[in-house]
């Protein structure tokens, strides 16, 4: 691997400027430094050099935001104008990030460290195109008429409907895979429907949130109507998952937390939506189409650089074709060019944190002494920032830790079955979690039975890792509570209210 700087893009001057700049916090519709004075560092994970400093909110400043939000939701503008404005000015978000994109991409690949052709061509239109998808529904939230089952009293007349409205203050607590498309899943359909927002962006990745955040006031979302912290999940995260005022709470982020934020809801019983962890199969038939199946399932895992709660981390493949299949991913993998994300010939960049790569690092020395073996990659990559090579683990049980756990990063286990049976829609389900899938096949009747049987939320058919603001995306079992996008999200934010009227 080749870490040179030499060929990454110059920073726009724009970018520049608003990295060098102090970043303060958006509450109230002012920007404000903590109540503590308190900073932390963020980093260039491809170098581990500080780039900047973020407000390191706590309790003070989440009662601030909360309460900005808690007026601005009673009082009003956001709550009292139009759906149709309401609309304009979600979709006007959109527009303003396609004005910015070059600079958002920038942002997001030097913050996350992800590639910015990906940034480019994923990360900045998805989260466009979320919040223009999203700005339709904001004239569509209607109720329906209702007929009573019983007249109650003899000659009686009713007229009953139900009310979609919006349930108030929510907390939005995301992480930093898609620091910016995580933002905009969260806010699009929040203020869609007329909510108010506190909203924690990952301490990892602060930036592309607080220049998302200039760009919404810019739209004309009103003062308070959107407030964004930066900050430590138990420092800023827990006070907003905890705060008796907030009405709701959406967290998207490790199981773990997950149940962290289910206990600290309990005290005012606020609405929950979870999106959390995935250990997903990537099923491949021996009838597949071979050229798609294999650079196919390669992305599964290595998009992102298997930082995706819906990464394709258990390789199920037919036997037939298994040493075919695991040969091409090791290939694929081994043409994978690693670098900083603001090269555009880098196709996998640093993982986010020195945290996660010694997550990842820790998983593949376990792996190893559970009796795993490296068909390809298996190791820390060079330099100072925070690589990991593209792993293809084989020699792989079950109930090894690799197979069981989440490892968030560039490492697939790949096992065999013989049938497309019982058994291996068992080993496939085998796991706590239940986000996403993948089936590969030409077998239009094999690729639906499975479809059907296998527990998530998603189902991807010789394809993976399509996202679409119009397709609901969310997790059976311990993957989450929910869905985030298509018609579902509006569930999530919105209360149905029956009214019920004797004329
Ligand atoms: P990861 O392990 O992928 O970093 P986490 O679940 O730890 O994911 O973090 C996701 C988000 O949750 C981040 O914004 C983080 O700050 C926040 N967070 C972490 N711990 C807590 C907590 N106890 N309460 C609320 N938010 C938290």
């Amino acid at each position: 691997m080749c870490a040179t700087t030499a060929e990454e893009v110059e920073l726009e001057s724009s970018v520049r400027a608003f990295i060098d700049k102090p970043h303060q916090m958006l509450i109230g519709g002012q920007w404000v430094p903590a109540e503590s004075g308190q900073t932390f560092d963020v980093f260039n994970p491809a170098t581990d050099e500080v780039i900047a400093h973020a407000q390191s909110a706590a309790q003070p400043d989440v009662d601030k935001a909360v309460k900005a939000a808690r007026q601005a939701f009673d009082d009003g503008p956001w709550t009292r104008i139009s759906p149709a404005e309401r609309g304009r000015i979600v979709w006007k978000i959109g527009e303003l990030i396609m004005d910015h994109q070059e600079e958002l991409a920038q942002l997001e690949a030097l913050d996350n460290g992800k590639p910015i052709s990906i940034a480019r061509a994923a990360d900045v239109p998805l989260a466009a195109e979320l919040f223009q998808y999203m700005a339709g529904w904001a004239t569509k939230l209607n109720g329906e008429q209702i007929g009573l089952t019983v007249p109650y009293a003899p000659g009686s007349e009713w007229h009953a409907y139900t009310r979609r409205e919006p349930v108030g203050v929510c907390g939005q607590i995301i992480p930093w895979n898609f620091p910016l498309l995580m933002a905009a899943w969260k806010l699009g359909p929040a203020l869609a429907c007329g909510n108010t927002v506190v909203m924690k962006v990952a301490e990892e990745t602060p930036l592309s949130g607080l220049k998302l955040a200039e760009l919404m006031q810019e739209a004309g979302v009103p003062d308070g109507a959107v407030n964004i912290l930066t900050g430590f999940g138990e420092e800023a995260g827990a006070p907003i998952a905890g705060h008796p005022d907030v009405d709701k709470i959406a967290f998207t982020g490790s199981t773990e937390v997950g149940r962290m934020i289910v206990d600290a809801a309990r005290g005012n019983l606020k609405k929950v939506s979870l999106e959390l962890g995935g250990k997903s199969p990537n099923i491949v038939l021996d009838d597949a189409d071979m050229d798609k199946a294999i650079p196919g399932a390669a992305n599964a895992i290595f998009f992102n650089h298997g930082q995706c709660c819906a990464a394709g981390s258990r390789l199920f493949v037919h036997e037939n074709v298994y040493d075919q299949v695991v040969e091409g991913i090791a290939d694929y993998a081994r043409n994978i060019k690693l670098g900083p994300g603001l090269d555009p010939a880098t196709q996998m960049g640093p993982l986010v944190s020195r945290t996660q790569l010694e997550r990842v690092t820790g998983y593949l020395e376990a792996g190893k002494k559970e009796g795993a073996r490296a068909a390809v990659g298996g190791e820390r990559a060079g330099g100072n920032g925070y690589f990991v090579e593209p792993t293809v683990l084989v020699d792989v049980a079950d109930d090894m830790s690799v197979s069981q756990e989440e490892i968030f990063g560039p490492v697939v286990t790949a096992t065999k079955f013989r049938d497309m049976d019982d058994e291996l829609i068992r080993r496939a389900n085998e796991t706590p979690y239940g986000l996403a899938s993948g089936v590969w096949t030409q077998d239009i009747s094999k690729a639906h039975k499975l479809a059907s049987r296998i527990r998530a939320g998603t189902v991807w058919v010789n394809c993976y890792n399509i996202f679409d603001a119009a397709l609901p995306f969310g997790g059976y079992k311990q993957s989450g509570w929910g869905r985030e996008m298509g018609e579902q999200v509006l569930d999530n934010y919105t209360e149905t209210k029956a009214v019920a009227v004797s004329l």
